[in-house]
């Protein structure tokens, strides 16, 4: 299987951020911090961003638009981060 770079963390692996516990380096969930994902995940990246961008096209807030579809805030927001199916 081919290898290819992670668009979600351009290829870092993760990012450095500033939370509330602290700085620290934020893994990047797509690739799991290898920097590399494979065709697969990149298209669900995509289908993931491009539900997000319609889904904020619309002004549907990430709870209210779970809740229609019938899953965990969480879950979508992961779905729309290519990083879980729904
Ligand atoms: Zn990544």
């Amino acid at each position: 299987m081919t290898l290819q770079h992670c668009p979600a963390c351009d290829g870092n692996g993760g990012r450095y951020a500033v939370t509330s516990i602290g700085n620290g380096f934020l893994r990047c969930g797509l690739c799991a911090a290898s920097g590399q994902v494979t065709q697969e995940q990149i298209e669900q990246y995509r289908e993931g961003q491009a539900f997000r961008v319609e889904r904020e096209g619309r002004e549907e807030g990430l709870r209210e638009c779970a809740k229609r579809l019938g899953v965990s805030p969480t879950q979508l927001s992961r779905f729309e981060r290519g990083e879980a199916k729904l």
